[in-house]
């Protein structure tokens, strides 16, 4: 007895330890590939390099959003807000200055020339001489790693686990009334047998392998994740996304191709269209199909120095091919400007930048002042004799309601209603043929304006025109919001874009029909959140907004008790992604900020994959249902059998001793439920509508499938019990054999019920052996493991079984494949159920 304890102890630890250290590899190997990637000045050019791969020496830049990577000098600061909580604890935004000479003996927050690991950048842009790295830095001092994969407990989990341990009191209560019932009835003499019945039971209710199957299975399913390309970063998300109604999508990369080229430009009197592939810096300018050159026309060219001066991006031509570092829409700007022979690094050195206001998506635009060199008359562009000139460029509406006079010609006049009519219906028109539309505006200056007086300095603008880009759909979107509208999930567009360009593009991609509605940010802002509550309703596209809409809006949508999945990928965005039930990040557009605020992130920027994670995450959850049913059923049966046994046979005996019972629990049910674990996604998944997330796992008929089984599985085991004790007392051999023909036939009615319960609907005729190969490959291995235990001398003698005739066995084969052909039969009925 005390060798068949110490057995179940090293089983249990064994199988335990298999699984959970396939889950943390699996985890592990997510967190190494969330590591974010750092913008490096590395042979005299900009790479992305990953972050620990850094050293002391580096130059990295940072720009709104970025976590730094390691700790450093700034050599250069614009206007840069850095949240040092991580490390600080202080809340508010630290403002760090290049220039800034410190006290020596100055604490960490006050060190407001130097940047941190793990610290956010809030706002602005710089530079930064790294100085220390890993566990070097003030982080690593602290020893206080904040990003990573969180293995959390999910809520099934803590549900399984909350059933786990009513299972155990249960048992113990069970153990309980059986012994002292027993001794009340049968005295003393009976305590033995009725501590062995007991103890059975107590081991045959609880099931042991079941925590360990359901963190493999969540484990699979973030591999299968990464392998469509969805990195998830908390486990609970693998299980919620079975389960989201709503589907909140970015507009510029998410469901465009984020590879922007400009097509057309126009200034009050000129109108262009370009020619040209991709970012190559090769196009004509076409003026009513006459080719011109922008650089003698006075507004196009200082609209064209505008593109190439209020622009971060870098062009650049790698391996022959020209691509771009930055952001495309500045992108597709630099190659416009390029195309008209406009030299982005001779412009710097001679108008150089001097102080800028930065783009942020509350803002919608952004501002460079440069400096009038010596030189700078080599630039035959001209804005007068001021010193100084201030260039913008944002969302058009906004930019020209700061504008007071506009560019015509070489010449500046007052703007009129009219001109401002003409020019908001020449941006309608362009958006509404589904381009993203930029307008450019400029205005000389006398002094250079301080770092935050952004305001004041963009106001009394010229108005200098508009520039048009085409971003091409991506073309799996379209089929992807078909297969979200068929699963009973609601797609939506929330974009910072025009009303118009989101619209078009909504038709496009059958996010809304012809007549759909669009809701600006403005719109949006007179609604109370009650109003918005209703209005979330019926409006799918969103236009104009700013990320506090669009954190209203997923509150708006979980009043509505909607599961929101929702993506992001600004610094700004981090509340709205934490507020929803699954934040989305974009794994390459994306800030570190919204990273570390998301749950999943997308490592192509697809909606696609959003989609893709959303089926992933139903057959997740649709396989643990499978296997808890598979799991739980044959413990209701074990219970059931061992229970009724002292009530059938004349005689107070159990057909099964607790290592049996925890063999079969641990590795007879075991194996198939791993196997079941990994089933593919059967067609129907996305045909369905998605599951209560508050939902019990027993729900839509689990439990009664169950108990069902549970019986089944007990008038099979005790009619074989029945048949088999008379044939032990009048056959030659063990008369207690019959209690081996009892476990053998309980496991292989299980490997029976294994191959049955892959569908609910589908015939195992039906089913491809090979669609989940491992099933067939756990199903014949149990069976050849479990014929070991019966007819391998020292494990007989260790599990305590008897030698079995070929007709004994062949009986036991006959009887196990009874539950098979129920499970089967209850298809047929289903299947005419639903037929009627
Ligand atoms: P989505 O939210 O779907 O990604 P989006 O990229 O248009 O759409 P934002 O990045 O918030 O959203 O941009 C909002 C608006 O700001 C744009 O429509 C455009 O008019 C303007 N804009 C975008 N990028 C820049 C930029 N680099 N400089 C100036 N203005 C910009």
């Amino acid at each position: 007895m005390r060798s068949q304890f110490f057995a179940i102890v090293v089983l249990n630890g064994v199988l335990g330890y298999f699984q959970e250290s396939r889950a943390e590899k699996a985890l592990a190997a997510l967190k190494q590939l969330s590591s974010p990637n750092v913008r490096v000045m590395r042979d005299g050019r900009l790479q992305d390099v990953p972050a620990q791969d850094l050293v002391p020496g580096d130059i990295t830049l940072l720009e709104a959003g970025v976590q730094v990577a390691a700790d450093g000098r700034l050599l250069e600061s614009v206007n840069l807000q850095i949240r040092e909580s991580a490390l600080t604890g202080e809340a508010h935004a630290v403002t760090k200055r290049a220039q800034e000479v410190l006290a020596a003996d100055a604490t960490l927050g006050d060190r407001t020339n130097l940047v941190f690991q793990g610290t956010e950048v809030v706002q602005g842009r710089g530079t930064v001489l790294i100085t220390r790295t890993g566990m070097a830095t003030e982080l690593g001092r602290i020893a206080a790693m904040i990003q990573g994969v969180e293995s959390e407990p999910t809520p099934l989990q803590q549900r399984m686990d909350q059933l786990g341990n009513t299972l155990v009191s249960g048992s113990l209560i069970l153990v309980a009334i059986v012994v002292i019932g027993g001794v009340v009835q049968a005295g003393w003499g009976a305590f033995e047998s009725l501590l062995e019945v007991s103890l059975s039971m107590a081991v045959a209710v609880v099931p042991e392998g079941l925590p360990a199957v359901i963190t493999v299975t969540l484990a699979i399913g973030t591999q299968r994740m990464v392998r469509r390309h969805a990195l998830i970063r908390r486990l609970p998300a693998v299980e919620t996304l079975g389960s989201v109604t709503t589907i909140c999508s970015d507009k510029t990369g998410t469901l465009t191709q984020n590879k922007m080229v400009v097509q057309t430009l126009q200034t009050l009197n000129h109108t262009c269209v370009t020619t040209g592939h991709g970012y190559t810096p090769e196009g004509d300018f076409l003026e009513r199909e006459q080719t011109l050159n922008p650089l003698e026309q006075p507004d196009l060219a200082l609209l064209l120095l505008d593109c190439m001066l209020c622009n971060d991006a870098i062009l650049q031509k790698e391996h022959g091919e020209w691509s771009i570092l930055g952001d495309p829409t500045e992108g597709a700007l630099i190659v416009l400007a390029s195309k008209a022979a406009l030299s982005h690094g001779h412009l710097n050195r001679q108008l150089p930048r001097v102080a800028e206001f930065p783009f942020s998506s509350e803002r919608k635009r952004m501002s460079v002042v440069v400096q009038a060199a010596a030189s700078s008359r080599e630039v035959a562009i001209t804005w007068g004799d001021a010193p100084y000139c201030l260039f913008a460029k944002g969302s058009p509406e906004l930019l020209l309601g700061r504008c007071s006079q506009v560019q015509i010609a070489d010449s500046v006049q007052p703007l009129s209603k009219a001109q401002y009519g003409q020019i908001l219906d020449s941006n309608a028109k362009m958006a509404s043929c589904g381009m993203r539309v930029l307008g450019f505006a400029y205005r000389p200056l006398q002094t250079c304006p301080a770092d935050d007086t952004a305001d004041t300095a963009e106001q009394a603008l010229i108005w200098l025109g508009l520039v048009g880009m085409i971003d091409a759909p991506r073309p799996e979107v379209a089929d992807a919001v078909q297969r979200c509208l068929q699963a009973g999930i609601r797609p939506m567009m929330i974009t910072g874009d025009h009303q118009l360009t989101a619209k078009a593009l909504a038709e496009d991609l059958g996010f809304i029909s012809d007549n759909g509605q669009v809701l600006s940010g403005t719109e949006l802002e007179k609604l109370s959140q009650p109003d918005l509550e209703g209005a979330v309703a019926n409006v799918s596209v969103y236009a104009r907004v700013s990320p506090e809409h669009k954190l209203r809006i997923v509150q708006a949508l979980q009043k509505q008790h909607q599961v929101v999945a929702m993506t992001g990928d600004g610094v700004n965005d981090a509340p709205a992604l934490k507020q929803s039930d699954i934040g989305i990040a974009m794994g390459m557009a994306g800030t570190d900020v919204s990273k570390e605020a998301s749950d999943m992130v997308l490592l192509d920027d697809n909606f696609a994959t959003i989609v893709a994670a959303t089926e992933e995450g139903r057959v997740v959850y649709n396989n643990i249902r499978r296997f808890v049913k598979y799991i739980l059923g044959s413990n209701i049966g074990e219970v059931l059998t061992i229970a009724a046994s002292p009530m059938l046979l004349p005689i107070l005996d159990v057909p099964l001793t607790p290592l049996q019972i925890l063999w079969m629990n641990l590795v007879t049910d075991g194996f198939p439920a791993l196997a079941l674990a990994v089933e593919p996604s059967d067609s129907t998944v996305m045909q369905r509508p998605p599951h209560d997330p508050k939902e019990s796992i027993f729900a839509r008929g689990l439990g009664a499938y169950m108990i069902r089984i549970g019986l089944v599985f007990t008038v099979i085991a005790v009619s074989l019990m029945y048949w088999s004790y008379n044939h032990a007392l009048t056959h030659p051999g063990d008369p207690a054999r019959w209690k081996t023909m009892v476990f053998t036939t309980l496991c292989l009615a299980q490997m029976g019920h294994a191959i049955a319960v892959r569908s609910d609907i589908q015939f195992t005729a039906q089913l491809s052996l090979f669609s989940n190969p491992f099933v067939l490959g756990a199903v014949i291995l149990t069976t050849v493991l479990q014929l070991m235990l019966v007819y391998v001398e020292p494990l007989r003698d260790f599990f305590g079984t008897q030698l079995l005739s070929p007709t004994e066995l062949a009986v036991c084969f006959g009887f196990s494949t009874l539950l098979f052909v129920w499970v089967e039969f209850e298809k047929l009925i289903r299947r005419l159920v639903k037929r009627c």
